[in-house]
């Protein structure tokens, strides 16, 4: 890599590989989901991500190269890491709590390839392209900001309720 134009075509391929996994993550992540709202905000999100795909794709056609993906370890590491949390939740309000944060460690991963890239794109004065990572970049944004108010309104109060009787006996109700 010897050019901040080749650097920002690896780029694209490593969050095109990313989102790609994330496409075929969230279906399985919404049946899992025990929430309703959960799992509606999974698959309102694997749409997106479909679009998503298709403007990286445009990217790619801006730059004149063919849409190839690079195995991005980060993204391999957070999924897997968040099947972990599935398999290992002995709750269903737990297990929603642990798929939502792990979720938005995604969201975060996301933020910042999007977030560098728009600059990169601006900076090699590719004007198209800051457009259309912008429209993602903001998704994923607002995705973000979508998971934190579920959380602290919903899931994490429902976690936390599970266990809350036998925090009650440890404390010694009076
Ligand atoms: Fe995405
Ligand atoms: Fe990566
Ligand atoms: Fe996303």
């Amino acid at each position: 890599m010897d050019s901040l134009a080749t650097l920002f075509e690896e780029t694209v391929r490593d969050i095109y590989y990313a989102e790609k996994k994330i496409l075929k993550a969230l279906p399985k992540m919404a049946k899992k989901a025990t929430s309703t709202k959960l799992a509606k905000a999974f698959d309102a999100h694997a749409a997106e991500t479909e679009a998503q795909v298709e403007r990286l794709e445009q990217v790619f056609e801006l730059i004149g190269k063919a849409p190839r993906g690079k195995t991005c370890p980060a993204i391999d590491g957070i999924i897997e890491e968040g099947e972990e949390i599935m398999k290992e939740a002995e709750d269903d309000t737990v297990r929603d709590a642990g798929m939502l944060a792990a979720a938005q460690a995604v969201e975060h991963y996301e933020i910042t390839r999007y977030g560098t890239l728009k600059s990169w794109a601006s900076k090699l004065g590719m004007t198209e392209a800051v457009k259309l990572l912008d429209a993602t970049l903001k998704e994923e944004k607002a995705t973000d900001l979508k998971l934190t108010d579920l959380a602290e309104s919903e899931i994490n109060v429902d976690a936390d309720a599970e266990d809350e009787p036998k925090r009650k006996t440890a404390r010694g109700s009076r």
